[in-house]
């Protein structure tokens, strides 16, 4: 009897500690780099018919810039929808939810009778990592709770990929959050818009096809950001499509913040794609700060200050949102290019 009690303890001591293995060595379940790529490189394997994965060019570190292009087999003219994530790097919750969405449309393309309404109006481009050299910058970084995190947000040569846009109007805001030409900022625009091969790989892949709406995958703020609009008539189609997103959250409904008049233009997407080429592009915030906070607290390492610890939980929450924002923009624009009349900068 006290053999074996000795063995369940030896038993129970080991799995014990492969367990504080994983724990101290990776983040819980999120994938690693190649993981993350076997991931989507397995669900072209198994729906040849469905999916293709291309490259539209590399990362400083000649990391390949990805995408998941889902069509229905002869969908070739359908509207394209794009789905992008992680261009900060440490933002890996981001690439969890494109990555989810992928799967749903590919996988429930038959089960789900929305999804196959979905897939029979439109097409769909995932970019699941924007940044994939921060997201292997993040990666090296899983156990230095010192780590200078604001690092891990930016690409390879220091620049915030999404400050480096070029700017649609005047920057009326001067807060740090807008950007900034200082190089140690963690919002550093880098020395000109699109000096960056991630930037200026998003800007060829959207000017080579005919995206009319894009769903950009942030956190941890829980809230849909519009591009700043040129006045009201704008901003009421952005809230039309956001409202079918947060009408299709269960467990946490985000605010769309969008304030025409006081908002600045900072170099990000969204801003970029609409203005420049009529796209209606939103960013989009998972994962609320207020559970962020906590969450960072209890776990002691800045990725969990952005990233939930239960993915399925925040997955459940924005997959099928995303969709429905990308279906509400579709029925607002018609597919086409959002009309120049609400994208104009006013310059007074
Ligand atoms: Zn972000």
């Amino acid at each position: 009897m006290m053999k074996k009690n000795i063995l369940y303890l030896s038993v129970i001591m080991l799995i014990l500690s492969q367990v504080a293995a994983r724990a101290a060595d990776s983040y819980g379940d999120y994938p690693t780099y190649d993981e993350m790529f076997a991931e989507i490189y397995k669900l072209e394997k198994e729906n040849p018919d469905w999916v293709e994965i291309g490259e539209y060019g590399q990362s400083v570190q000649d990391r390949p810039l990805v995408y998941v292009h889902i069509m229905k087999p002869g969908g070739e003219n359908l509207p394209e929808a794009m789905i992008a994530a992680n261009i900060h790097g440490n933002e890996w919750i981001g690439n969890r939810l494109a990555i989810a969405v992928a799967h749903r449309l590919v996988e429930n393309r038959e089960s789900d009778p929305w999804i196959a309404s979905l897939l029979d109006k439109m097409q769909f481009y995932v970019l699941p990592c924007l940044n994939p050299d921060g997201y292997y910058k993040t990666w090296e970084r899983r156990n230095d709770i010192d780590a200078d995190w604001k690092e891990s947000r930016k690409n390879a040569h220091g620049v915030d990929i999404n400050r480096n846009f070029p700017l649609p109007g005047a920057r009326t805001v001067n807060i740090s959050m807008a950007g900034s030409d200082d190089p140690d900022s963690e919002r550093y625009t880098g020395p000109h818009p699109y000096s960056e091969p991630e930037s200026a790989a998003i800007r060829d892949f959207v000017a080579a096809h005919n995206i009319f709406a894009s769903i950009d995958i942030h956190s941890n703020w829980g809230t849909f950001f519009p591009p700043k609009c040129n006045g009201s008539a704008c901003e009421k189609r952005f809230k039309k499509m956001m409202k079918a997103a947060s009408d299709k959250q269960p467990h946490s409904k985000y605010p769309t913040v969008a304030q025409w008049q006081v908002d600045s233009f900072s170099g990000e997407m969204e801003d970029e794609l609409f203005y420049s080429y009529g796209v209606m592009a939103v960013c989009w915030e998972v994962f609320p700060m207020k559970f962020a906070a906590e969450q960072k607290k209890r776990l002691k390492h800045s990725f969990w200050g952005g990233n939930p610890e239960n993915i399925a939980y925040w997955v459940e929450n924005d997959r099928d949102a995303v969709l429905a924002a990308l279906e509400a923009a579709l029925n607002i624009t018609g597919g086409k290019p959002v009309p120049e009349k609400y994208r104009k900068v006013k310059l007074h």
